[in-house]
């Protein structure tokens, strides 16, 4: 049975069911499984006829044991993507030769986070109802993470969602998302502050252990386990559906918190031939400094057009470090001191050369990003999020040098989140979809609280049915 390790080793080793429940390890580290499983090139071609639900099954099956039984396990799956409105969960588009699209918006958000939030809600109804208990979860969010949060509880009677968001700082579309649920268990709450005092409010909640054990806390964004586990998947629905495992691939990925990409790290552990991972940065491009220089050095944060990834720490980067020291946790805990208290750590030679092997990465300016979401409407009439352009800049300079390899870009949201910029590049503004025809008439439900560690948890506590 699988078994998980915390990055920074002074946990015991945990099983699926408790890493899911529990999100960051308690020593402060992030949970990795203790083994990569390998699927056969036979058992990967056989993918080629099966659909997005059977395949998921497959791949992320090692990675569950036993905690569900395989028809639990193939429920849930059904019914998470039952959610999405295209038939193929995550479609592949042909943008020219060699060169995809792999579109991961088509879930209720609108977000890539849905593809993964979705199956955690159902998973986290599995356990909680096994094991008779209930859950708080509070999460912060610079956009996409919340209404993706919100969607997969919302129709659960074993979980209250706290999403903490900062006032007037993200697009009105992403807030209404947040604000028309109309269900007593999902709660916003508009922080007058920036993303950051909402993310350090929820980790002063984690560290609060009194606190996280009566409201029984928990956490859902992208250092649960659960969530880079379920994005595994579409690196191997699309890489097959273009030839893998006969041909290699080459993915780009819009990156942020470096979670997304690290799902497609271990489907190249798991067998899947992955040439290189191009990790596309806007200008917080603190990964791509990395690995240009070898120094992973934090700077101010810029506020972009694709605010999704304008993040100064990618906390899943702490499960990289883990793979290129060979699990040396000695490293990772004063690589993660020096950055806390000088901001800033440094690779080995070593570990830089073993990081280059599997990874590229690119920078875009503003101009850059505005310029591709034009061109990729005039040439191939594909109107992209600005975050997917962030991407298929990147993904074009790498193609200018070497396009031999077919390059698939991922696609992380629906450019209709993203109306203003969208709009201001091309002149065209982008249509919601269907189901959010009547976005602008529901009813917005939400609290205003101060940037207040006590204000906030009082709130919690109140409102919370644990
Ligand atoms: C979250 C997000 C990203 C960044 O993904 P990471 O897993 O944090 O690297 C990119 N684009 C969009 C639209 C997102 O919501």
């Amino acid at each position: 049975m699988m078994q998980y390790v915390s990055t920074r080793g002074q946990e015991e080793e945990l099983s699926f069911q408790e890493v899911l429940l529990s999100g960051l390890a308690r020593d402060g580290g992030l949970y990795l499984p203790k083994i990569w499983p390998r699927l056969s090139d036979d058992h990967i071609s056989s993918f080629e006829r099966l659909s997005y639900q059977d395949i998921a099954f497959h791949v992320m099956k090692p990675f569950t044991g036993d905690a569900f039984s395989d028809d639990e396990f193939k429920l849930m799956i059904d019914t998470a993507y039952s959610s999405f409105d295209h038939e193929a969960i995550c479609p592949l588009v042909k943008l020219s030769k060699n060169h995809f699209l792999l579109e991961l918006f088509h879930g209720p958000t609108l977000a890539f986070k849905d593809v993964a939030m979705q199956l955690i809600g159902q998973m986290f109804e599995n356990v909680l109802r096994k094991r008779n208990i209930r859950a708080t979860i509070v999460a912060a969010t610079s956009g996409d993470t919340g209404s993706a949060a919100m969607a997969a509880f919302e129709k659960s009677d074993l979980v209250d969602v706290f999403i903490l968001f900062p006032k007037g700082r993200v697009s009105d579309v992403q807030q209404r998302q947040m604000t028309t649920w109309g269900r007593s268990n999902i709660h916003a709450l508009a922080v007058e502050g920036n993303f950051d005092d909402c993310q350090s409010l929820v980790k002063q909640m984690f560290n609060d252990h009194q606190f996280r054990d009566t409201i029984k806390l928990t956490g859902v964004n992208s250092i649960n386990w659960a969530r880079i586990m379920s994005q595994i998947v579409y690196y191997f629905t699309s890489a097959v559906s273009i030839g893998a495992p006969k041909c290699n691939i080459n993915f780009t990925v819009p990156t942020g918190n470096f979670g997304d990409i690290f799902a497609g790290y271990v489907a190249k552990k798991m067998g899947l031939p992955i040439d290189k991972l191009v990790i596309a940065s806007n200008q917080n491009d603190i990964l791509h400094r990395t690995l240009v220089t070898g120094e992973y050095r934090k700077r101010d944060l810029k506020q972009t057009i694709s605010p999704s990834m304008d993040i100064q720490v990618a906390s899943n980067f702490e499960r990289l470090l883990f793979e290129l020291y060979d699990g040396q946790v000695n490293f990772i805990k004063k690589a993660m001191h020096e950055l806390a208290q000088e901001g800033v750590f440094k690779l080995s030679l070593e570990a830089l050369n073993i990081f280059r092997d599997d990874f590229l990465s690119g920078t875009t300016s503003e101009e850059m990003t505005s310029e591709t979401i034009k061109k990729t409407l005039h040439e191939f009439g594909e109107l992209v999020c600005p975050h997917n352009s962030v991407g298929l800049a990147v993904a074009n300079g790498f193609r200018k040098i070497n396009d031999s390899v077919s390059m698939i870009t991922l696609a992380t949201a629906h450019p209709s989140k993203f109306p203003g910029s969208v709009k201001a590049c091309t002149g065209v503004t982008p249509m919601l979809p269907e189901r959010y025809h009547d976005l602008y008439s529901r009813e917005e439900v939400f609290l205003s609280v101060k940037n207040d560690f006590r204000e906030i948890k009082e709130i919690i506590a109140e409102r919370t049915s644990v």
